[in-house]
């Protein structure tokens, strides 16, 4: 590997997949010029954590960063934080700053991650999203004077939120769409399972229903549910997945469809420039198309590969997706893609919370969610890597 001909390799964003490949760049030798650029005013985080020991107070937010100021300064990393890229002008190489400057840059490693998403008829003034730490301190904040919270999607970070709230006390509706929480994805055998630990641990579940509206009345919010129904709460938390932050890529040639497209290599079709993480739609040999995964593991090891092929590597990225949530004391993990299954089976094992679900299409494994068992989360998970010719993650 050369890198003769580089001067400066800009990464812009500061998650893991920056951090990741920040690090990498230098463990593989990089010595020239590195900066990252980052929207967030702090050094990268444990993300994960902000739905969970962050949100709940076990820890405090400074405890979350992934490495110290001091382990930037020692690689020789230049940090841009509390400056957004707003433009890129790939012809230039020049990247235009939220901040009035401007960087030029030989390579750049796009790793922006996403925001969540907020439908237009929930966008009011008070309503909590949550991704970032600062997101995190203002929803504890707000809970530890709030008696209700009314949480809009079931999903992960919803239940996430959910365990949260009912472990301080909180009355918790929860309101989710689909037939069962996450039966989008994983089928209503999970998502019945997943109903039932909610239910148990308090939550009133609302399934198969939408918030039409959400307002305030005086001190108490009001939503207006899709079947007629109606809820006040002192909190409202909306969690219904997120977009890919690429807005700023607009005109400058890098192909964006839900998500900055590459190849397996992490390239974009503009010479240069690479994407990693959750804003990365990448093909992967593996499942033969085009997929986005928004996972820490796969953010992880995406920034790694990126570092390699910033410096002229082919190195194919095509994990195996792995993920895991914890609500209401049990841990949730998943393998594999389930889309496209038409098979499941689910097995108990020994209590109620504890099982596994293994997805099959034509007969082969594609996909496992378990719970309360990463013991077996594990089989299957090693079971997949097995079974197809990619990279562990
Ligand atoms: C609350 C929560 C809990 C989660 N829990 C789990 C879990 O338990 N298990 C699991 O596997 N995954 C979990 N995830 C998913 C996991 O955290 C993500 O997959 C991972 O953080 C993605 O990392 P990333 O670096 O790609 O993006 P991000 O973490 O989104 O980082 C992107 C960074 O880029 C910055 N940025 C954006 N736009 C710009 C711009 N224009 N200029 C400069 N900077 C910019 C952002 O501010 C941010 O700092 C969770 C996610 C959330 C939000």
């Amino acid at each position: 590997m050369t890198w003769d001909s580089l001067s400066r390799i800009v990464v812009v964003g500061g998650g893991v997949a920056a951090q990741r490949c920040l690090w990498r760049l230098r463990d593989l030798g990089y010595d020239r010029g590195l900066t990252m650029v980052s929207e967030e005013g702090y050094l990268p985080y444990d993300r994960t954590q902000v739905s969970k020991e962050l949100l709940r107070g076990g820890v405090a937010e400074g405890e979350l960063a992934l490495a110290t100021e001091g382990e930037y300064a020692e690689r020789g990393i230049e940090l841009r934080l509390g400056s957004a890229a707003v433009a890129l002008e790939p012809a230039a190489r020049k990247i235009v700053l939220s901040d009035a400057g401007a960087l030029d840059y030989d390579r750049l490693v796009i790793a922006t991650g996403g925001r969540p998403r907020l439908p237009p008829r929930l966008r009011e003034v008070g309503v909590h999203l949550l991704r970032s730490r600062s997101d995190a301190a203002r929803l504890r904040e707000e809970l530890a004077w709030s008696a209700s919270v009314a949480i809009v999607g079931g999903g992960f970070i919803g239940g996430e939120v959910a365990t949260a709230a009912r472990a301080a006390g909180l009355k918790v509706t929860l309101i989710e769409a689909a037939a069962w929480p996450l039966s989008a994805g994983f089928g209503d055998e999970v998502g019945k399972r997943i109903a039932a630990l909610h239910r148990a641990a308090g939550v009133d579940l609302r399934c198969g229903v939408t918030a039409r509206t959400v307002g305030r009345s005086g001190e108490q919010w009001r939503l207006q549910l899709s079947d007629g129904g109606r809820i006040s709460a002192d909190t409202v938390v909306v969690g219904v997945g997120m977009q890919p932050n690429t807005e700023w890529l607009h005109g400058s040639g890098v192909t964006v469809a839900e998500g900055v497209l590459t190849d397996e290599n992490c390239r974009t079709k503009m010479p240069g420039i690479l994407a990693a993480g959750d804003c990365a739609r990448f093909s992967h040999r593996a499942y033969g198309r085009p997929v986005r995964i928004e996972h820490w593991q796969a953010a992880m090891r995406h920034g790694e590969i990126a570092a390699h092929n910033a410096l002229g590597e082919d190195s194919a990225f095509a994990p195996v997706p792995f993920f895991w949530s914890d609500q209401h004391g049990v841990k949730h993990q998943s393998c594999g893609l389930p889309a496209g299954f038409d098979e499941v089976s689910v097995t108990e094992l020994g209590s109620e919370t504890a099982y596994i679900a293994r997805y099959r299409q034509r007969g082969r494994l594609i996909a496992a969610f378990a719970a309360g068992s990463p013991v077996e989360l594990a089989r299957a998970r090693k079971e997949l890597f097995e079974a197809r010719p990619v990279a562990a993650v």
